[in-house]
């Protein structure tokens, strides 16, 4: 799954040792990654991938073209000179501290010149921009698009946390970042990261005979014209995660459903979420879409959604969601026969 690092140790028990997060954060192999106003730091110019994605689409349907120069993560040496503000702790991998940086403060100029600094993870220096994550995450390595999603929804929390929530007064940063801590004298009002959840699901009637199963899809009518993709929704206070997923495909396409079924989580912090994956059984065929919520929604066979292309491919009538999401995991799943 996109978003998910297989080897970041968090390393939790040095949040609170703040003598050797200090030793880290000036260690010569410690790696910074800079966030700017949520972008962050990638190169252009691997040369060690010459692209040529291989088996995420099912049954032919468009799996997409990496670029041939793919984007890798840059990041910044102990060293180099960055804007007042707190450095976040990620946690080691392979050893290596790595901390997020808001930068977010520095002018386009500002930028640019700290971009200038940037360099591949074993200090070699190389060109690098500011990008948006949700457009080149699906082309980088995965534990690396995993660390500056990890990066970027800290930096988010950071920023966006300034005052404390039960009395007003400013909030400061503890334990390596992932703590606020108010500055009311009493010192007992603290926030921890926000992480909201979302469950997302796809939604099955089951064939008989020579009818054939279905899947609902929708379309969000921010998409690009001809994409389509899961149901999805936030969890609310009160309710368990199944009647969640029961509640926003009912809400959303007047679909009912029973047996729904938990799959998989996907950790996305744009800007901080997580995505429930669930599949659900339709006890009902008959499409009644919230125009609040939806442009359309319609029933696909697995043979329907082989003929779809990839998201923004303009060739394509019909077009799957992003190959980095889950919902696009969902889909694929299913037409490969669950
Ligand atoms: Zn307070």
């Amino acid at each position: 799954m996109f978003y998910t690092h297989g080897t970041l140790d968090r390393a939790d028990r040095l949040r609170r040792d703040e003598r050797a997060l200090t030793a880290l954060r000036h260690d010569e192999r410690t790696r910074l990654l800079p966030v700017w106003r949520g972008t962050v730091l990638v190169t252009g110019d691997d040369e060690t991938d010459g692209g040529g994605a291989s088996g995420r689409g099912a049954g032919g349907s468009g799996a997409s073209a990496r670029p041939a120069r793919s984007p890798r993560l840059a990041s910044l040496s102990h060293d180099v000179e960055l804007p007042d503000g707190e450095a976040i702790f990620l946690g080691l991998v392979d050893g290596v501290a790595h901390f997020a940086v808001p930068v977010g403060a520095l002018d386009d100029g500002a930028r640019a010149a700290l971009a200038a600094r940037a360099s591949t993870p074993d200090g070699n220096p190389r060109a690098a921009t500011f990008e948006d994550l949700r457009v080149v995450g699906p082309t980088l390595p995965a534990n690396e698009g995993a660390l500056l999603a990890y990066a970027r929804g800290l930096v988010y929390w950071s920023e966006n946390t300034r005052f404390c929530e039960r009395c007003g007064r400013p909030l400061a940063s503890v334990d390596g970042g992932h703590v606020r801590r108010c500055a009311n004298p009493d010192g007992a009002h603290v926030t921890f990261p926000r992480t909201d959840p979302a469950v997302i699901m796809l939604v099955v009637h089951e064939g008989e005979g020579d009818t054939p199963s279905r899947c609902l899809l929708g379309r969000s009518p921010a998409w690009p014209e001809g994409v389509f993709s899961t149901l999805a929704g936030f969890v609310e206070p009160g309710e368990s995660l199944e009647q969640a997923v029961a509640r926003e495909v009912f809400e959303e396409s007047g679909i009912e459903t029973r047996d729904v079924r938990y799959i998989a989580s996907q950790p996305w912090p744009f800007p901080r979420s997580i995505m429930l994956g669930f599949e659900a059984a339709a006890t009902t065929m008959a499409i009644s879409v919230d125009p609040d919520e939806l442009a359309d929604a319609r029933w696909f066979t697995r043979e329907e959604i082989g003929t779809f292309g990839s998201w923004g491919d303009a060739a394509y009538a019909l077009q799957l969601p992003r190959p980095d999401s889950i919902a696009r995991f969902l889909i694929d799943r299913w037409v490969g026969g669950g």
